[in-house]
């Protein structure tokens, strides 16, 4: 199998543009912005996904995103910012380590991240609730 490109990238065989980096993570610039200063947070050991990252690993996650989020905001003037973790293929991850997205958004950018809602009935929803906690 080949090699994952991200555990190159995080661990620094392979170079990249990199904003931060501590003993367990490493945040780059990803290479295919949706915006001016989208990046991402890259564990340096190899999950790949929400179902089996470790959760202390996704709170550390969490803590860099924020750092890094804040200070991308302040230097490039975003106007609002999207977090986003993809997971599985039906979920648009195209790269299968761990990854999250910090995504600065501007008031004219050209991007359309959120998504169209439906509407289901009041029975509808209820009928999900109860197929999740049930
Ligand atoms: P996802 O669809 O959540 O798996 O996101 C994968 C992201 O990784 C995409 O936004 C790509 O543009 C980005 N990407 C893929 N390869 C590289 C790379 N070598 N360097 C930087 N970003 C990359
Ligand atoms: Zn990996």
């Amino acid at each position: 199998m080949d090699k994952c490109i991200f555990c190159m990238i995080a661990n620094g065989e392979i170079p990249s543009n990199t904003i931060y980096e501590d003993d367990s993570f490493r945040v780059i610039l990803d290479n295919g912005p949706a915006t001016k200063g989208h990046a991402l947070v890259l564990p340096k050991k190899h999950y790949e996904g929400l179902f089996d990252i470790p959760e202390d690993t996704l709170s550390g996650a969490a803590k860099v995103a924020k750092k890094v989020a804040t200070r991308i905001k302040d230097k490039l003037g975003a106007d609002g910012l999207n977090l986003i973790q993809n997971n599985g293929e039906a979920a648009g991850q195209t790269v299968m380590h761990f990854h999250l997205h910090i995504i600065p958004r501007y008031h004219d950018d050209i991007q359309n991240i959120l998504w169209d809602p439906t509407s289901p009935s009041a029975e509808e929803l209820a009928k999900v609730r109860d197929e999740i906690v049930g």
